[in-house]
């Protein structure tokens, strides 16, 4: 089995481009950290159980537990397999706790592949998200407007901004990645494991840089 780790900031659309991957590709699994920590609180494994107890004490998750996730998940797939790991590791003690869960499993760490995209359109890219309070229905009022400014094509009702979403909020969303993410690209770049891809341009050649970069 082999293991390849995404990295990106909010907004580099790692989520849609591991999507368009996984799509095309049987032998490709999306692992996003939430989804995987989610899953095994419902399912009350004895990593979710525990992981239960923190989150209910209002506790971060510790590293370990999350990367025991990851082992479990790791031993239950049969067969040839990459997983793409989308939101863990973050930071450079959780990659050298994932190497050691990655040696436990016999699987192997192919690269970690970053997807490049600058601030200034992250910022654009989040801020000009839109959601409707309603009915859900999501906008971004430069790449997918609503027919109406400001109104939900769907339901009529008025589109909102999520807090999250604020140029300010996006600004510090960024700094706290960046201070997390960059030691830990130096980490994987200093082994000659990182990959760089531009996430800029259509999404069909982002996902074509990204296939050649793992290639
Ligand atoms: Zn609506």
């Amino acid at each position: 089995m082999k293991i390849v780790i995404l990295l990106g900031a909010p907004g580099s659309g790692k989520g849609t481009v591991a999507a368009r991957l996984v799509a095309a590709d049987a032998t490709l699994k999306h692992v996003s950290s939430g989804d995987l920590l989610r899953d095994a609180v419902k399912r009350q494994t004895p990593a979710g159980v525990e992981a239960e107890g923190f989150m209910k004490r209002g506790e971060l998750v510790p590293d370990t537990i999350i990367a025991q996730m990851i082992g479990d998940l790791m031993k239950g797939i049969q067969g040839e397999c990459t997983l793409l790991l989308d939101g863990f590791p973050r930071t450079v003690v959780q990659a050298e706790i994932l190497d050691k869960t990655i040696a436990g499993c016999g699987a192997e760490l192919s690269c970690a592949v970053l997807l490049d995209v600058a601030d200034e359109v992250l910022v654009e890219r989040i801020a000009g998200r839109r959601g409707c309070p309603k009915c859900g229905a999501g906008y971004h009022i430069k790449n997918l407007p609503p027919k109406v400014e400001g109104i939900c094509d769907v339901c009529g009702a008025e589109l909102i901004t999520r807090k999250d979403d604020n140029p300010e909020t996006v600004k510090n969303r960024l700094a706290v990645y960046k201070s997390q993410t960059m030691p830990l690209i130096d980490f994987y770049k200093g082994r000659g494991q990182l990959r760089e891809v531009a996430g800029v341009g259509a999404i069909d050649e982002i996902v074509t840089r990204v296939k050649q970069a793992l290639a």
